[in-house]
């Protein structure tokens, strides 16, 4: 039986769902776009996941067939600068520790490193490459470094061959401008016979039962379907307006509510391109650089109650400096947090209208793709969904969230950056979930891992809360007693290894900005 499902939105979150659907249900799917041509969508300079590759692979899209025509760059690693009472800089890499022993290198580095060299440098290779700019991929399309990982089964069934898990060691993800993006899946998806009807959305018709049972557009009147998805970004306009489905808020935990965003021109040719994004802490919130083959994407995460938009805009132009003259700014005002579910009865929202959390960890397209995949692996036929379903889709959904929630949250109040009123309310006036507040307890004594992290939240790893943790300068007191016991010679040797790596890849692979002009030209 063929589904009729109806996407409301054409923004990122509206064209990759489409183009989803049709590529792993194909003929069992009928879907149909409505999407308004004076409603704007967000974007902003985008930066992602790593675990987008796997989307595009699903595609069957190449890096050459897309990138170019997004502006589009590599993502190894976050940047974050100033964020602890220290300055300076460290880097979130997409690669993972290293285990010795049984033991990861974050482990070890405490023992044997921890006053020689910075953590990051230590116990990975990406930081090099990105100081030195380099890509991730030799001329001839060689990855760098490549472990296949027991998650990705090429073989399985979509969605279970790309469920959002990571399928190399040292996977990358991807900077692109968004709305080219939605452009560029608008042709595939169509291609692939998605129907697209450019129109704004007046009403939305519900049966007795309250399900969804057709939009009623301005020039093409009713389109009906049995499965509805919301991707009208903040409005939320299928899921909260007609539904009514309660949206709960985050700002107790995170306050930041606002961004300005700037697109100042870059000179490829005399500055290069950085494979990474900037994460820069400022008097009330954090802005982010994210370099694009022809310009950088520049905005600030702010909180309202701390910073008007005037000034705002203001300290974002002094951080950019001369490039930013001539610019115009694009003020947003954030909905941050989730629907208490996101998909009742036949709606299911997907990107901004499902939930969002300020971009520091990238997160908000790996929501849209987490949401599509799981949508896909609870796909009903017609209208029929189970209840049992739907709260397995919403679990799965809202663990995901809270889990990314929880890892923002660590950024602030692990820090020990506390010179601004903003800063100092991160520690003092913010409530902390109790198991959260519990968790740092531990951390205190022993690095993040997972058997102490909530292993049920998606997305990220231990390791990632171990390099944010130690980044921002909330670093274990004592390495553990148990490495004494051990042998210190192989994990030495391990140490060594990485830092003749690191040297070997900068010194042999090509300059991002070299890699993307020879991709570009073929
Ligand atoms: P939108 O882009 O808002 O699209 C909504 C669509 O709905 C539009 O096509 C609009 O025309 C349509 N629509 C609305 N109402 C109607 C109607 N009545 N009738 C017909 N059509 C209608 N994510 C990342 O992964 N990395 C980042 O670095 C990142 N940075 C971000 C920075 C900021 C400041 C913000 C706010 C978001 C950021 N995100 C980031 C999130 C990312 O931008 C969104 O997840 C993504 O763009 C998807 O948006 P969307 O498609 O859900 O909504």
């Amino acid at each position: 039986m063929t589904t009729r499902v109806v996407i409301v939105g054409g923004g990122t979150a509206g064209w990759m769902t489409a183009s989803y659907l049709k590529r792993a249900l194909k003929e069992n799917v009928e879907v149909t776009l409505v999407e308004s041509s004076h409603i704007k969508t967000v974007g902003v300079g985008e930066a992602t996941f790593s675990t987008l590759k796997l989307f595009f692979d699903f595609l069957g899209l190449k890096e050459s067939d897309w990138m170019p025509s997004c502006n589009g760059t590599y993502k190894l690693a976050i940047r974050y600068e100033n964020w602890s009472s220290k300055g300076g800089h460290f880097y979130h890499p997409f690669q993972r520790f290293e285990t010795i022993q049984g033991f990861n290198t974050g482990e070890w580095w405490l023992k044997l490193k921890r006053n020689e060299l910075p953590f990051d440098q230590a116990c990975f290779t990406i930081p090099a490459m990105c100081e030195a700019k380099r890509s991730p991929k030799f001329l001839d399309d060689t990855v760098f470094d490549e472990g296949v990982s027991a998650y990705f089964d090429p073989k399985a069934p979509p969605p279970n061959n790309v469920i959002a898990h990571h399928m190399v060691q040292y996977p990358y993800g991807y900077h692109f401008d968004a709305s080219l993006l939605a452009d560029f899946l608008m042709n595939y998806g169509t291609k692939l016979g998605a129907r697209r009807i450019v129109d704004d959305v007046l009403e939305v018709g519900q049966r007795e039962n309250g399900f969804i049972s057709h939009v009623l557009t301005k020039q093409n009147g009713r389109v009906e379907g049995d499965l509805f998805i919301d991707c009208t970004g903040f409005r939320g306009l299928l899921i909260n307006q007609t539904l009514k489905e309660p949206f709960i808020a985050f700002n107790d935990v995170l306050p930041n509510d606002s961004a300005v965003a700037l697109q100042p021109p870059w000179d490829v040719e005399a500055n290069g391109i950085r494979p990474y994004t900037t994460a820069t802490a400022l008097s009330a919130g954090w802005a982010w650089t994210i370099p694009l083959y022809h310009r950088n994407g520049n905005g600030y995460v702010y909180c309202s109650r701390y910073l008007s938009k005037e000034e705002a805009e203001k300290e974002l132009r002094a951080f950019i400096g001369p490039a930013a003259e001539g610019c115009t700014a694009n003020h947003i005002k954030m909905r941050v947090g989730r629907n208490h579910n996101s998909w009742v009865k036949n709606c299911v929202a997907i990107g901004l209208s499902s939930g969002f959390v300020e971009p520091l960890e990238s997160t908000g397209i790996f929501f849209i793709q987490h949401g599509i995949e799981e949508l896909v692996n609870h796909f009903p036929e017609g209208a029929d969904t189970s209840d049992g379903q739907r709260l397995s889709y919403n679990k799965v959904i809202n663990n995901c969230i809270d889990g990314v929630k929880q890892f923002l949250i660590l950024h602030y109040r692990a820090s020990d950056r506390a010179d601004t009123p903003y800063w100092k309310a991160t520690k003092t006036e913010l409530s902390i979930p109790p198991d959260l507040e519990e968790r740092l307890k531990i951390w205190r004594a022993r690095l993040p891992g997972h058997r102490n992290i909530y292993p049920s939240f998606h997305g990220f790893e231990a390791y990632s809360w171990a390099v944010i943790s130690m980044g921002v300068n909330y670093v274990p007191e004592n390495h553990l007693a148990l490495l004494d016991l051990l042998d210190p010679e192989p994990a030495k040797k391990a140490f060594a290894a990485l830092q003749e790596r690191s040297q070997r890849l900068v010194s042999t692979l090509p300059s991002h900005h070299e890699y993307l002009k020879h991709m570009r030209a073929r």
